[in-house]
């Protein structure tokens, strides 16, 4: 006899896809099981990795403000700062946040099962709850949710006290005096910024010549000398062999190319990798891809009919973002709803310090694609907005067509990238041309005003 629970969905994961999704399919009228492992709701990214990190980033543009300030109030923070204190609002934000998401599933009678996930076949899936009860559930659409971890290179040793992930950086009790980062990516770009921001001395050590390699050179070589102009390094096109704790006062670092790097503590953020270990999803006659993801089409269907997967487990762009409306979608696509146009231009935010965003096509993308674009960049020192509030290295580019017409992509660096990236992509969704941002009459003294000065060095190049 089978004695397994059915459900119209079971879902596995309760971050941002598995939250969305549950959402979705129980707005549908459909009985929804969601299964999280850890007590908190909301995934790595509320707990580990995207709320946390942001949390500690205001801090640290409070305190690069405050020294900048410096010939107001002679600001420095006490040597032995703990980082708790720096991360002080994060237990408000992330209670108020676990408290709204439970109002929220129980609101839509979103069933929350509390154990770990683990494939039976492809339609069921035992829970053990942390007593060690088994749970059967069953159901003809299941969504995988269950989001990645840090990846762990073999050489070097992460030890969670000297040498850290991303998902342990913010358990360091004191703020260190330097740091090694390696890794060029959106997370070590972050954090490296973040912590040269609060004082201590970084150095980001990476294979290639310049971090964030999807951007185009302009908008890197501005947050690069951002980033030095703070006291940070930047050590590109070195290989890292080694890193040890000396068992003493530092991590030493050896590089391929003979360079011994010294410092107090190490983050590593090299990538990260699929969740499915608990999962056995072989059971359920899945296997993960040579980048050790889940592959899924355009609908978010795996290789096994009934089951789909959403979020960090199918790999890029791996943003909290994209990862709810994959959810959605996945929900939508399982139950036979139509989920609506599926827009390609995902918005990508950098929350470095200064912060990058770009929507679109890069211009050297568009060079590959296009031919010969046109290209207008607005610097905020040259608008009144950016004058006024002193921001120097901030810009803003805007890449179109050869005719000088069509928007394909928009770049930005400089704070506030992320929020004014939105006008762009709401230009590129509606297939605006490029005069939409001169016609259009933006407040003024606004950064949002660069998206003009930057349309108008592209009509200007027109023939
Ligand atoms: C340092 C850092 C900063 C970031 N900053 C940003 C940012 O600024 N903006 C942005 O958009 N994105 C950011 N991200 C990325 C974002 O956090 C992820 O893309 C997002 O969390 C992925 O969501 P998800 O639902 O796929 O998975 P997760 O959020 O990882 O959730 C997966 C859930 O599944 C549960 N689970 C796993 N296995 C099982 C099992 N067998 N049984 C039951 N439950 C299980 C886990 O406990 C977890 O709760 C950041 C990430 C990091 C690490």
């Amino acid at each position: 006899m089978n004695t397994a629970l059915p459900y119209d969905m079971l879902i596995v994961g309760s971050g941002p896809a598995g939250q969305k999704a549950a959402v979705q399919a129980a707005q549908s009228g459909k009985t929804v099981a969601l299964i999280e492992r850890t007590r908190e709701l909301g995934g790595s990214c509320v707990h580990r990795g995207t709320i946390p990190s942001k949390t500690l980033r205001e801090n640290a543009l409070r305190v690069r403000n405050m020294r900048l300030n410096a010939a107001l109030a002679n600001f420095e923070l006490p040597e032995d700062i703990e980082l708790a204190t720096l991360i002080d609002r994060l237990n408000e934000v992330l209670l108020a946040h676990d408290s709204y998401m439970r109002r929220q599933l129980e609101r839509n009678d979103v069933e929350l099962v509390h154990g770990r996930a683990t494939f039976l076949s492809a339609t069921e899936i035992e829970v053990t709850s942390v007593t060690g009860d088994h749970t059967t559930y069953c159901s003809e659409n299941i969504l995988i949710a269950t989001g990645s971890h840090p990846r762990h290179p073999s050489n070097i040793p992460i030890d969670h006290e000297y040498l850290f992930d991303s998902d342990s950086i913010l358990s360091m009790m004191y703020l260190p005096k330097s740091l090694l980062v390696l890794g060029g990516g959106v997370i070590a770009s972050e954090y490296a910024s973040i912590f040269q921001a609060l004082g201590v001395a970084v150095t980001m050590i990476d294979k290639y010549p310049r971090p964030l390699g999807f951007l185009d050179s302009d908008l890197t070589d501005t947050f690069v000398s951002g980033f030095e102009h703070m006291g940070g390094t930047w050590l590109g096109e070195t290989r890292v062999v080694s890193a040890q704790w000396n068992g003493v006062d530092a991590v030493v670092i050896e590089t391929a190319e003979g360079q011994k790097i010294e410092g107090e503590k190490l983050l590593c953020a090299a990538g990260r990798v699929a969740n499915v270990k608990e999962l056995k999803i072989e059971n359920a006659g899945l296997a993960l891809n040579e980048s050790g993801l889940i592959t899924v089409d355009s609908q978010l269907n795996t290789s096994v009919p009934g089951i789909f997967a959403a979020g960090d487990v199918i790999g890029p762009p791996s943003l909290a973002s994209a990862s709810m409306e994959q959810g959605r979608r996945a929900a939508c696509h399982a139950l036979g709803i139509d989920p609506g146009i599926m827009h390609h231009t995902i918005p990508v935010g950098i929350y470095s310090i200064p912060e990058l965003s770009s929507v679109g096509v890069s211009e050297k993308q568009a060079r590959q694609e296009h031919g010969d674009v046109l290209v207008g960049i607005a610097k905020f020192d040259e608008i009144a907005r950016g004058q006024i509030s002193g921001i120097q290295d901030g810009m803003l580019k805007i890449v179109s067509d050869p005719q000088g017409e069509k928007l394909l992509g928009v770049m930005i660096v400089g704070e506030g990238a992320t929020e004014l990236i939105h006008i762009g992509q709401m230009a590129l969704l509606n297939n605006a041309n490029v005069d939409v941002f001169v016609e259009s009459i933006f407040n003024f003294p606004t950064l949002a005003e660069a998206y003009r000065a930057a349309a108008l060095e592209i009509i200007r190049q027109r023939k």
